[in-house]
């Protein structure tokens, strides 16, 4: 059997070339290349998917993340609660926004935002509370949203790993304000280029948004404020929706495999994401902490399985947020994580012949 990789973005890409195809050519003879009718298609799509009124389709997720936070007027001298153990991006939104991330911990065994580690870090200057679905689990919406509205905060769903995943039954992106989506192509939901895009109910963060990816412009050549270029392309536009009919599909296959090594593999020394009865996740990745993380991913290198890290550095402790003056220490599970974390083989494509093969591998170690 060939190498199995974390995620091989072929297998997806050769099955659906033709159709795929098929809409770059209608983009092309339509010239539709920077916004236009086929982004607006993915958008009335992607709301539907998301049960949410409006979707807006932007130029990829950390600018959704940015567009989040200008439309709630988030800005210099404010404050965001963030995760520690996420992408980088989450923090990026509220930095490109002139605003500070302050970090909180994750607990020891869902890896999600710990709720009872929020209050501590609200300050008179904190407007909002960014949860992030991490590896496509959604952390616990309702305990978080319970302490924005306590002290008046929003709350954000960073959603860039969790297209399709459900929370006490409900799919994911109508909970907060706004949700973000990432559309990089290696996400559930991914482009065939770079995208975005953000999901709310609320009509006036619809409005500003479309505006502000627009040169801060509704009506051509009038400029209502200092706007930004952060359209969707009309290909990335296509190829979403092409996608977008699969991913159900996708999701119950990652969900599947998931199954299978959190029924079939049984070491103690491999520990794994625990699942609370209210998540209904989609796997994005499949991460799992052991002890000695480096002894453990030579043992898979040499068993023709190649594993990553997500994420080796925790955000407090990135160079880029060493003025914020975080040390080693502040965050322990995170930091844990961080140490400790190894991504299995995770895909649709991935056969139930590779999954049992990476099974009999992790039972072995
Ligand atoms: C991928 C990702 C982002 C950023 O999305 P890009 O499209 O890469 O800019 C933000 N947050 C999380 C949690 C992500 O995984």
């Amino acid at each position: 059997m060939a190498q199995i990789h974390c995620l091989d973005l072929k297998r997806q890409h050769q099955k659906i070339k033709a159709e795929i195809f098929e809409a770059f050519e209608k983009v092309y003879e339509n010239t539709a290349f920077s916004g236009g009718p086929f982004v607006e298609k993915f958008e009335n799509e992607f709301a539907n998917f998301c049960d949410t009124e409006y979707a807006i389709g932007v130029n990829n997720g950390t600018t959704a993340l940015h567009l989040a936070m200008l439309a709630l007027g988030i800005g210099a001298g404010d404050e965001v609660i963030v995760p520690a153990n996420t992408f980088i991006a989450t923090a990026w939104g509220v930095s490109h926004a002139g605003a500070t991330p302050v970090f909180v911990d994750c607990t020891a065994d869902t890896w999600e935002i710990d709720p009872s580690k929020i209050e501590a870090a609200i300050t008179p200057k904190t407007k909002a509370i960014i949860g992030v679905h991490l590896y496509g689990q959604p952390f616990d919406i309702d305990a978080v949203k319970a302490i924005a509205d306590k002290h008046k905060l929003f709350m954000i769903e960073d959603a860039a790993q969790a297209q399709g995943a459900r929370y006490k039954n409900n799919v994911v992106g109508g909970f907060g304000e706004m949700a973000c989506f990432s559309f990089y192509p290696g996400k559930n939901l991914g482009a065939c280029g770079e995208a975005g895009g953000i999901t709310t109910n609320n009509a006036e963060y619809n409005t500003h948004i479309r505006s502000l990816r627009n040169h801060g412009s509704v009506v051509r050549y009038y400029h209502d404020e200092i706007g930004y270029n952060m359209r969707m392309g009309g290909l990335e536009g296509a190829s979403l929706s092409v996608k977008l009919q699969y991913l159900n599909e996708w999701n119950n296959r990652r969900r599947a495999i998931a199954k299978k090594y959190q029924s079939l593999v049984k070491n103690d020394k491999i520990k794994m994401q625990a699942q609370p009865e209210w998540a209904d996740g989609i796997y994005h990745l499949f991460v799992v902490t052991v002890e000695d993380k480096n002894g453990f991913v030579d043992y898979l290198a040499k068993n023709d399985i190649v594993a990553a890290f997500h994420y080796p550095v925790p955000c407090h402790l990135q160079k880029a947020y060493a003025d914020l003056g975080y040390k080693q220490g502040d965050f322990p599970n995170a930091e844990y994580l961080a140490n400790h974390c190894v991504s299995l083989p995770m895909f649709a494509e991935l056969t139930d012949e590779e999954a049992d093969k990476v099974i009999a591998v992790l039972n072995g170690y």
